[in-house]
């Protein structure tokens, strides 16, 4: 069974006055037959409430027991995982590769986290001892809410980064569930709940709310003893969320991870000399039916030939696809209507797949830059081929691109004395700089960076995959003459936890 009540602080409330939802199978338009609860205000500010008064302590427990905590997640989900990903399927159409994929993604990405815990040199524990004595750490920064995201029912929703790298940092998490795949977020749920009732950990670090209008979202983020927020979504939602949390009377930080278009360059050398591009580019473009936040929305190629191959090669491929349907129509609707308004623009030349709702468009370096809406995203299997006539021209594009997550240049050896321009530019632009591949697939390793200028996030600085994604939920405090049995573990002279820590300038795991 799956619960349709909402998690408040460590209870499953059941409220049948509330409002309910169900969600749909997109596949086969069936109404699945669980209705899910909205939440209540006053589940809402019970939920963050409670978990105001539990932060001092669970702030303050060890890292082992946090560790302890992870790996119950990850047993808990494990133990349920058939059960999981057959309503995973059921509520977003993704094919069993993928189900399978996003659950090992997600189980690895607690693995990380645990080892991240287990070394504990991510509180970065710096000691100056001549003169006053200080010792600075980073601190977990309180309750926060996550949303999850409608197009990774796992791996960026209730069990996925947001919630695991909080949870490591020490921080209690409000989680507000994606109405779409609102079963496979209360299954979640309840491993998270079953893995805290086994760990001797405050029950009221873990809430999930059920909502399918903005307004418990809304005043999740209001809650004025919510300290931060992530997301992942849509340019209007995460864009909404980060102004209601910097008009509140203490504005908190929304690490919001939004659009992009991910564009690809392409050199004439390139162009001419690599065989598998237009089969390379097809497959990401279409992959997940378009649906990743790295989709490659805008390739730019150089082809002086006038023959513009690459469209040519890539409508041929697309022809041959069919795909799995988006994960929900409001998404599909969404998309369907965006490709209308292209299609209406003189500017550009739509061509459809015959097989698939995947498309692509075609402009002029020239006319894109006169057109710049054309560089918002169009979430889906779609992208934008942009004719250009030199590495001049297309730098003036990455001059004018906004924020992006991921940009990648492809380019020959002969190429490389004439890219610094290009590079100069992207770098201003980007959080990672690809030079082979596509930008689909994100490795979740501690070198990733997930992340971009605005409008990709709301804070270029961070990272939402990777176990630096942690670093969102700490804040540095320094201890002045505390005396040693007073300090934080990872601060005092025996050195515990044997850190690595900078001790008058010297990293080391010696003790004092
Ligand atoms: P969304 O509309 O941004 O919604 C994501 C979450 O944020 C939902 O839980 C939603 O709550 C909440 N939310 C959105 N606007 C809000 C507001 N003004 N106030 C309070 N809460 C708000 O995204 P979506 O539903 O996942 O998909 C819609 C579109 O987002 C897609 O068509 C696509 O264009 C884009 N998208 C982009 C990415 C990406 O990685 N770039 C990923 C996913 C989606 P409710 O449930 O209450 O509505």
């Amino acid at each position: 069974m799956i619960k349709s009540q909402n998690l408040i602080a460590g209870r499953w409330h059941d409220n049948p006055k509330a409002s309910t939802f169900q969600t749909v199978n997109p596949k086969t338009n069936q109404v699945l037959p669980t209705s899910f609860q909205e939440a209540t205000s006053e589940q809402i500010h019970e939920a963050v409430a409670k978990a105001a008064v539990v932060f001092d302590r669970y702030a303050t427990t060890s890292f082992s027991k946090r560790v302890k905590f992870l790996k119950a997640i990850q047993s808990e989900l494990e133990a349920i995982g058939p059960k999981l990903l057959k309503t995973y399927q059921e509520e977003s159409a993704l094919p069993e590769g993928r189900a399978q994929g996003e659950f090992q993604r997600t189980i690895g990405q607690i693995q990380s986290f645990i080892a991240l815990l287990e070394e504990g040199s991510f509180v970065q524990a710096v000691i100056h001892t001549q003169g006053p004595d200080l010792r600075k750490m980073l601190y977990p920064i309180g309750p926060i809410g996550v949303f999850g995201a409608s197009n990774f029912p796992l791996a960026f929703s209730t069990a996925g980064g947001d919630t695991i790298s909080a949870f490591a940092a020490g921080c209690p998490v409000i989680l507000k569930a994606h109405p779409y795949h609102a079963g496979t977020s209360a299954l979640v749920a309840e491993a998270i709940y079953k893995a805290l009732k086994s760990s001797d950990l405050p029950l009221e670090i873990f809430s999930h709310l059920g909502g399918v209008s903005h307004s418990v979202g809304s005043q999740l983020v209001m809650h004025p003893m919510l300290k931060g927020v992530g997301f992942t979504g849509s340019f209007a939602g995460g864009k909404a969320l980060h102004n209601l949390a910097q008009n509140r009377e203490e504005p908190i930080p929304v690490f919001a991870e939004m659009g992009s278009i991910n564009p690809i360059f392409i050199t004439e050398k390139r162009l001419q000399t690599d065989e598998n591009l237009a089969d390379t580019l097809a497959q990401s473009i279409v992959l997940g039916s378009g649906q990743f936040c790295t989709n490659p929305g805008m390739i730019l190629c150089c082809d002086s030939s006038g023959e513009n191959h690459l469209i040519k090669s890539l409508r041929k491929r697309f022809n041959e696809f069919s795909l799995a349907p988006m994960v929900h129509s409001n998404i599909e609707k969404k998309y369907l209507e965006q490709l209308k308004t292209l299609e209406e623009k003189q500017t550009l030349e739509l061509s459809k797949a015959s097989q698939s709702n995947a498309a692509l468009g075609w402009v002029t370096a020239s006319d894109l830059l006169k057109n710049q809406n054309l560089m918002e995203e169009v979430f889906g299997p779609f992208s934008l081929l942009v004719a250009c006539k030199s590495i001049e021209e297309m730098t003036s594009v990455a001059a004018a691109l906004p924020g992006q997550l991921t940009a990648t240049l492809l380019s020959h050896e002969t190429d490389h004395p004439k890219l610094g321009s290009l590079i100069g530019k992207l770098q201003n632009k980007v959080g990672r700089l690809l030079f082979e591949g596509v930008p689909t697939g994100v490795a979740v390793t501690q070198a990733m960076q997930h992340g971009g200028p605005f409008p990709a996030t709301t804070d270029s600085r961070f990272t939402s995959v990777g176990t630096d994604a942690v670093y969102r939920w700490l804040r540095p405090i320094t201890y002045q003459d505390c005396p040693n049995a007073l300090l934080p573990a990872a601060l005092q002279n025996e050195n515990p936890l044997a850190l690595n820590r900078i001790v008058n300038g010297q990293q080391t795991q010696a003790s004092l």
